[in-house]
């Protein structure tokens, strides 16, 4: 089985998982940025981080015949700090020609802040402004459906960004619709304790369908699993679901949004 990896945290993980990921036909991995488990303190510490993403981790992967993508911001968990926010996404441009470089994300909400919304406020600016795609993390829990609705409403008042071009992330049976009805894709995120199991998703697609949908095991230093996706893609086949059908989510779906960016390349 082919499948891609949309969003997974790869510096956070050992190349055992690399060569597990390539073992179960993983064809691309994509990297959002993110929180590294603590607050950075500089923007120098940004740009360390996003030269990691474009220079180290491309040939890390490479050594298991994995592509692998990134895409940059400052993360809403980071976002409280508005000047080093602001420091942070006037480094980002240097960084957008890069030829691994697939736009902006993982931006967002955590706890639904005053200041994480104006941060991510400027990050949509700043994807309108360079005609880069969108990824975007929604809050946990108790927070997710206002967050969602937050951001949705945002999106909808800037009006630049065509939601064809935006995927909203770690959806739930209670936010799936919101996402759909604005025509934006809507993310998966397959964990083992919090967000969604491999069962979960398989319900969620036989209720809403999957034609805008892509699942990603989102796996980061905390407890989460690098071959979600093709445990969730199991889980479907043994539901009965056709080979055809799986594939179109675990592969041809994230290679179509993918590839409406033209650094994005997978054979
Ligand atoms: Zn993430």
């Amino acid at each position: 089985m082919r499948y891609i990896e949309p969003h997974a945290h790869m510096v956070s993980r050992t190349t055992d998982d690399y060569l597990a990921m390539a073992t179960a036909g993983c064809q691309a991995v994509c990297e959002p940025a993110f929180w590294a488990g603590f607050d950075r303190g500089s923007v120098d510490g940004f740009h360390d981080y996003f030269r990691q993403l474009t220079e180290y981790e491309p040939k890390r992967a490479a050594k298991f015949g994995l592509a692998h993508y990134c895409w940059l911001c400052l993360n809403p968990k980071e976002a409280e700090d508005l000047k080093l926010a602001e420091e942070v996404i006037a480094i980002i441009p240097e960084f957008l020609g890069r030829p691994t470089v697939l736009g902006i994300g993982e931006i967002g909400l955590n706890k639904n802040s005053r200041n994480e919304l104006a941060v991510f406020e400027k990050h949509v600016d700043l994807a309108a402004r360079h005609n880069q795609l969108i990824l975007i993390h929604t809050p946990h829990l108790e927070d997710k459906l206002k967050g969602t609705k937050l951001i949705v409403d945002s999106l909808k008042a800037d009006g630049r960004v065509a939601p064809g071009r935006v995927i909203i992330d770690h959806v739930e049976e209670h936010t799936i619709q919101l996402v759909l009805d604005g025509g934006f894709w809507e993310g998966m995120t397959l964990y083992p304790e919090s967000k969604c199991t491999a069962a979960r998703a398989a319900d969620m697609v036989e209720m809403y369908g999957g034609e805008r949908l892509w699942m990603n095991s989102a796996c980061d230093w905390g407890v989460s699993v690098p071959l979600a996706v093709p445990r969730a893609a199991l889980e479907m086949r043994l539901r009965g679901h056709a080979p055809d059908a799986v594939e179109n989510l675990v592969y041809r779906n994230p290679l179509r949004f993918l590839s409406q960016s033209n650094h994005f390349k997978c054979d």
